[in-house]
Order: C-alpha cells, then structure tokens, then sequence
C-alpha cells in the first residue's frame, strides 16, 4: 500500500507538471485576438500510416513514444484531413506511393483521429493517384464513362467511403468534394460537367453525414480573377457547399492580403464559409531522407520568413491571424502533410526499398502503369520532409506548440532567430569594407541590426584583391549563430547605363552635323552585348559628326582607363576617338576605327588620374567623310575601371 502511495504521488507529481512544462516554450507567439473556440486548426496526416507500416516512430514533447494522434491532439490541432484515391494501387497490389492513400487507411486515421476527440475532414480526389491544378486524371475504372455515369460513380463511391467512416465510428467534420479542382476534377474539363460531380458528392455528403461542411477546394489564389470565376460558376450551377477552400503556400501563392481580399469578396458576396486548406512552411532548409525538397535554400523563391521553427510557427501565426481578423467567415486552417517525414533509411537506397514497399514517397515506381509521364519517370521519396512539424525522428518540433499557444499567447523576449546574408561588390582596386552590423529576423519576425565579427585575415584581404575577377564567402559570428557574406570581386564599371539598355539620360549626344539618324537602337543582332546599342546613320557624305557623353558620378579618386567599342561601314576617311576629360579638359585619346559590319574595335585609353573632388566625362568623338555615301555605324559597351 506505501509503495502504492508513492507511486501515486509521483503520478501526481507528474501530471502537475505537465500544465506547466507546456507552458514553457522558447517559441515567440503572439495571442491571436478573437480566435473562436471553434476555430479549425487541422492536419493534415494522410502518410502516417504507411509511415508507421515502415517503422517511423512518433514521440511527444517529454521524449516518449507515442501516438501522434494524441500528440497532435494535445497541442491543439482539433481537425486531421485524410485524402482519398481510389484504388491507388496496381493489379499486383503494389501502391503507388504518397501513402498510399485509400478509403482503408482513411478508416484508420479517422478512428484515431476520434479516439482523441478530432474531427476528420475527408478529402476526396477522385484519382487514382495526386489530383492537383496540373492534373486530375480519372480513375481507371471509371475511364471511357459519359458524365452520367460518371457523376452516379462519384455518388455511389462517395456515399460507400461515408458509410465505411461511420459504421467505423469516425466523427467526420467536414468532406472535401475534389483537391484543387482549378478547372479540371476527374478527367473531366467543363464547369458543365464538372457540377455534376461536385453535386453527386455533396448530395452524398448531406446523406451520410448531415451534419458535415461540405467544401470546394481550389489553388492559386493570386491568378487575378481566377477565384470569383469558380465561386460565379457554382453559384450559376448551384452547387450545393459550405466552405470555398484555398490552398495558401507562401513562397508561391501571391500575398496574405491578397488571399484575404479575394476569399473576403467570395464569402460576402455568395454567403459562403472560406478557410485555408492546405499551407506548409519550412523548418530547415536540409533534406533528411536523400530526396530533394521542393523548397530549399537553393530555390529561387522570395522567403516571407526564415528557414527555422521559429519560421514556420510565424506562417501559420500570420495566416491564422489573417483568416481570423482579416478575412470575412474564415473558419479554419489546416497545415499539409506535417507528419510526413523521413523513413529513416541511412542511404538513399534504404529509403528507396520503404518507399517501394510501403508507399512512403510521393510517388512508386508501380505508379508508372497509372501516370507514366510525371509519376511513373520521377518517382522518389519524400520532397517536404523539411516542412514537416516533427523532426526526421519523429520528434515534435517546438513549432507544433503554435496551434495551442495562439490561444493563450507566449510573448517572450523576441531574440535572433535567423541572419540575413550580406552581398557585396567589390572593385579589385578598391578597399573591401565588411559591415559591422547584419540584419537579424527576430523571433517576432522584426529586424534588427546586431553586431558581426568576421573570420577575415588581412592576407585574404590580399589574397582577394589579387585574385582577378572571382566570388568568396566569409563567414563570421552574429547573436551566436553564423553570418554569412558573399563578397564579388570585380572590375567595377563606374559608368552607369554602360551598355545602353537602361533607356537612363546617362548619355548626351550632340549631333554637330544633323545625321539622318542617331539614337539607342534595340536590336540584337547589332549590339556587343545585350540588345542596345548607339546607333548612327546618315545619307549625305561628311554628314556625320557627333559627340557621347556620359559625366561620370560619385568617382572616388583614384587611377582609371576608360573602353569603348565601335563598328561600322562605308565611313571612308574618319576621325574617330574615345576621350577623357577632367575638369573640362581632354586628358586622354585613344582612336577607333570603322571597317566592316560586325567587326568591333576597342579603344582603351592609357590610365588618368583625378581625386574626388574632380569632375570627369567619358566620350565618343566620330566624324565621318563617307565612302560614296554617308556612313553608319554602333556603339556600345562602355567601360570605365579603376587599374593599378
Ligand atoms: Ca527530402
């Protein structure tokens, strides 16, 4: 009995401390004002099956192991989305992959969704395999269908999945009718026919369980127009839903406020739910399971937030808020695929087998007999593994906590949480001048300058300097993490406009002998580089005799030579030079000449020098007698650059 008593103490103690470890959190979260209790935060969880079939493991915040369900569950997350194909799978059974996603593994997930007290939202695709904007190909079994047949298909497979969800028990919030139906949905390209089959899955919906939302779900909100033609099209046919769903992924779909404006209007004007759907941010830019990820720090995209946890709370932070206070009838807002990580292989090949065998990739091999051209030639394992809210070992990231902590706040101290890079170019001839200060993305998502130190030798500082033309990174120390500076050595061009293609008023010409033309022509084929160039002409011999001009800005003081180059024809006797002046007087000539079309010449000038306080200009001078007839000709690609 004593032993008993101190266990239940322990037991006791335990739990008392689970309140306040959870309130213990280093992750920067503002409340969100007026959340409703009601408010959807969902998950979508469709891997994890097939993810625990391969021997992924989940934990909770204490280290344990345990069912993700409840994990999510206690972090507040109240909904999980489950997609469902067809029959996603070949005739040998083999599945293709992305989970394997059938109405089988949507019972399981539904009823441990339930067990801790989530509502499921049901997402159907109506495929065998990924439906997207790109792609919405039927299922082989209903290929060759006429549309009749066809919408009867989709009632009767909606309305069986429903009643397997309900006999199992599964306390089903919302059903999904189509996954990003821009302007397909099941091998089908009319709105005309396309009604059809989002109303057979509505109207089994509303029989099965009458109590569930049902929702459209399209993608790309920042296609102007794109959205209040859908939500113009449904009402015209009168589709029957409750939530006009979208997609939101911040590094491709346009702005927040754009999303809220345009799902603000369609819910105004048509009296609709709206929510987002689907969005998911990166925590690192590293993959963890030898599949490439769709977002890296390699990626061209414009990042909102940084690469961290930190990161990734704030998208859902910002989107939530924005659906909340923002945007008209938001109710919700569900992150893709956070559970789906790495299977843990340590060589891509390990990984491969799981992936083969238990669908944990996004895509098979075997799906080659469904979807030969993307699926069945690009198939591989997992490429959001980096967005996930679990690490590769099935541990909770501190993001997680965000769902829970938006209710109540968690406003601590915002501290550095990412560095931005520094870019520099540097003239070879120049001092290279490291800041003392980089840019710091806080935790609240501000910015903050805070000190650097760089790992930077006055013999690199040499070593660069002589290098010729050439790119290096030096590293350093900011707020305890590693700052980042990518240094351009160059030859730095202190002319602006050097190649014409600005349209700047960098350069003045006068036309001291009225040419028939003279002016910056865009024409490819005749310029050094780019596509523009100066162009001259005239008819009349000794017709042509012009200056260019350009006055040079902010030279620092130093030694220079100045380049240019010419071609041109039927000149025949010419006075032709490039010229420096300082303070008004010319202090170098370098002549050019005029041979044939496509036959550059370049003049440098020998170096000049001048101190800062000094005016400086650049120039042409051409004067042309003509062969015959007047002369014609291009210049460009002018260069001024500091020398030794
Ligand atoms: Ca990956």
């Amino acid at each position: 009995m004593r032993g008993m008593t101190i266990l239940l103490c322990l037991l006791m103690a335990v739990l008392l401390c689970v309140p306040a470890m959870a309130q213990e959190s280093g992750l920067y979260v503002k409340k969100v004002e007026n959340l409703p209790e009601d408010f959807i935060f969902g998950m979508d969880a469709s891997c994890v099956i097939a993810l625990e079939d391969a021997g992924v493991k989940y934990y909770d915040f204490a280290g344990n192991e345990e069912d993700v369900f409840k994990v999510l569950a206690d972090n507040g997350v109240n909904y999980i989305r489950v997609r469902i194909w067809n029959n996603p799978y070949d005739a040998m059974g083999n599945g293709f992959g992305g989970g394997n996603c059938d109405i089988d593994k949507a019972v399981l997930i539904g009823q441990r969704a339930t067990q801790y007290g989530m509502k499921l939202l049901v997402n159907f695709h109506y495929s065998d395999f990924w439906a997207d904007p790109a792609k919405q190909m039927v299922p082989r079994a209903w290929k060759g269908m006429e549309i009749e047949e066809k919408t009867d298909a989709v009632y009767h497979f909606t309305k069986d999945c429903l009643v397997k969800l309900r006999d199992a028990g599964v306390d089903v919030g919302m059903v999904q009718v189509g996954n990003e139906t821009n302007q397909y949905m099941c091998g089908e390209k009319t709105w005309f026919n396309i009604q059809y089959l989002m109303q057979a899955g509505a109207k089994a919906t509303r029989e099965i369980f009458p109590e569930a939302l049902v929702a459209l779900h399209f993608a790309n909100p920042e296609k102007v127009g794109s959205y209040d033609n859908y939500a113009k099209k449904m009402d015209y046919y009168q589709v029957d839903y409750d939530v006009f769903a979208s997609s939101y992924y911040p590094y491709w779909h346009g702005s927040l406020e754009n999303l809220t404006e345009t799902l603000s209007r369609i819910a105004t004007t048509y009296n609709k739910k709206v929510m987002v759907m689907e969005t998911s941010y990166a925590y690192t830019g590293e993959d963890t399971d030898f599949n490439g990820n769709t977002i890296s720090d390699g990626g061209a995209i414009v990042k909102s937030y940084p690469f961290t946890v930190q990161g990734q709370a704030n998208n859902i932070w910002d989107i939530t808020n924005a659906m909340v206070n923002d945007t008209v009838n938001g109710i919700g807002v569900v992150y893709w695929e956070g559970t789906w990580i790495a299977t843990g292989g340590s060589t891509w090949e390990e990984n491969h087998e799981l992936w083969e065998k238990y669908g944990t990739g996004w895509a098979s091999s075997f799906a080659t007999v469904y979807d030969p051209t993307d699926a069945g030639r690009y198939y591989g394992g997992n490429a959001v593994d980096n967005q996930a809210l679990f690490d590769q070992w099935g541990k909770p990231l501190e993001s997680l906590k965000v769902f829970s902590l938006m209710r109540t706040g968690n406003e601590i101290e915002p501290k550095a949480d990412a560095l931005e890079d520094v870019t520099i170019i540097c003239d070879l001839n120049a001092p290279l001048e490291l800041p003392e200060t980089v840019n710091a993305v806080m935790t609240d998502n501000s910015k903050k300058a805070i000190p650097v130190t760089w790992d930077f030798t006055q013999e690199q500082d040499e070593k660069m300097h002589t290098g010729g033309v050439n790119q290096y990174t030096i590293t350093g120390q900011a707020g305890g993490m590693e700052a980042r500076c990518y240094v351009s050595m160059v030859e730095y061009n202190y002319l602006r406009d050097y190649s014409f293609e600005d349209n700047s008023t960098a350069w003045q010409w006068t036309d001291l002998k009225k040419a028939d033309e003279l002016y910056i022509e865009d024409k490819k084929t005749d310029s050094l580089t780019g596509t523009k160039h100066m162009h001259f002409w005239s008819a009349a011999q000794n017709s042509v005799e012009f200056t260019l001009e350009q006055q040079v800005l902010n030279l620092p003081g130093g030694k220079y030579k100045f380049t240019v180059s010419i071609m041109g024809g039927d000149a025949g006797e010419t006075d032709i030079y490039a010229y420096v002046k300082v303070n008004g007087e010319t202090v170098q000539k370098a002549p050019m000449k005029i041979t044939s079309y496509g036959n550059w010449d370049t003049a440098v000038t020998d170096s000049f020098t001048c101190t800062a306080e000094d005016t400086v200009a650049v120039g042409v001078y051409v004067k042309c007698q003509g062969a015959g007839n007047g002369a014609w000709g291009k210049i460009d690609d002018a260069l001024l650059n500091s020398v030794q």
